[in-house]
């Protein structure tokens, strides 16, 4: 498939004043120099430690920050540096579904009004039409259609959750950031949403970039995986390539650390290669970022940044031992 969306050497740096008056302005560096892209139809998953800069990158690829440095190329478009104005055709392609579904619906608008309001938003829909399609949105996501002039209270996270990806749905987008849409729902009902999420992306031959630290979800949705660590994506491959080849310590330390019920291997020893605290971004190590908690770190590592490297068929990482 022909590529959707591709970016290239993205920043996000978000300035901070360290102590009070006068002080000198530090950068986090949220996203530092990430690379890679998306083929139309595909899910790409991107997996990492809270903090890591998965959804800072999520939301500056959809222009809720504006990139520091770099380009987002969407459908050809750079639009990483476009105004306003210019982004707006833009704006209805690209949707996002966040994480929490208490926090990301207006509590005080019925349901009805928050899955049509992007259709204001973008002039698409008279108001007959509008309730007809609000209507066949609620129906696809498993939802009654006279739950339109309900209230979000009255719906369960679940539920919530369909209904953001009922409005997300509303322009007919092309493409959606799915920001850990499942994790903040019980267990019980995860299946389903993302089961849904695979429904409507045949449906509507949508693509997807789906954040989330469930790497065992992450496997299940995604065609390819991408792995950040502080700000940097140090892999990328096909997801049984990544799941079955790890090539970087860090996604080889994080594989190691998803939980596995053998009565044989003890929860300290599945989970000793990932011990230590993550740096933290306004100071972040010289050379590879990973060096303070990698067990093969030599001298070189603190003085010279790896790259990214081909290692086979599209496999990237980025370590010195590669
Ligand atoms: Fe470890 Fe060095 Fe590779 Fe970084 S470059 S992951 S510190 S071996
Ligand atoms: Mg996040």
């Amino acid at each position: 498939n022909e590529i959707l969306l591709e970016v290239k050497n993205l920043k996000k740096y978000f300035p901070v004043r360290k102590g009070f008056f006068g002080g000198e302005t530090q950068y986090v560096q949220a996203v530092d120099d990430v690379s890679f892209y998306i083929r139309k139809g595909e899910t790409l998953g991107l997996v990492g430690e809270s903090g890591c800069g998965k959804s800072t990158t999520g939301r500056t690829i959809i222009r809720l920050y504006d990139p520091t440095a770099g380009e987002v190329i969407f459908n050809g478009a750079e639009i990483g540096m476009m105004k306003e104005k210019e982004m707006l055709p833009f704006r209805k392609k690209m949707q996002m579904i966040f994480q929490d579904p208490y926090a990301s619906l207006n509590a005080r608008m019925t349901v009805g009004d928050i899955i049509g309001e992007p259709l204001d938003i973008h002039g698409l829909a008279s108001e007959k039409e509008r309730l007809e399609i609000v209507h066949d949105l609620l129906k696809k996501v498993g939802l009654a259609p006279d739950h339109a002039v309900r209230y979000p209270h009255e719906f369960s996270g679940g539920q919530r959750q369909r209904i953001g990806i009922a409005r997300a749905l509303a322009v007919k987008p092309e493409f959606i950031i799915c920001d850990e849409p499942i994790s903040a729902l019980d267990v019980s009902i995860q299946a389903q949403v993302v089961n849904m999420l695979e429904d409507l992306q045949n449906e509507m031959g949508l693509t997807y970039l789906f954040i989330a630290h469930d790497l065992s979800m992450v496997r299940h949705i995604s065609n390819r995986v991408g792995v950040m660590y502080l700000g940097k994506l140090v892999e990328i491959a096909d997801r049984n390539e990544l799941y079955e080849h790890p090539a970087h310590p860090y996604t080889q330390a994080l594989l190691t650390a998803i939980p596995i019920p053998d009565p044989d291997v003890s929860k300290s020893k599945q989970r000793i290669i990932l011990e230590g605290d993550v740096p933290s971004p306004l100071n972040p190590p010289s050379g590879c970022r990973f060096r303070t908690r990698c067990k093969y770190a030599m001298a070189k590592c603190a003085e010279i940044e790896p790259e990214m490297k081909d290692i086979g068929s599209g496999h990237m990482a980025a370590c010195h031992l590669l």
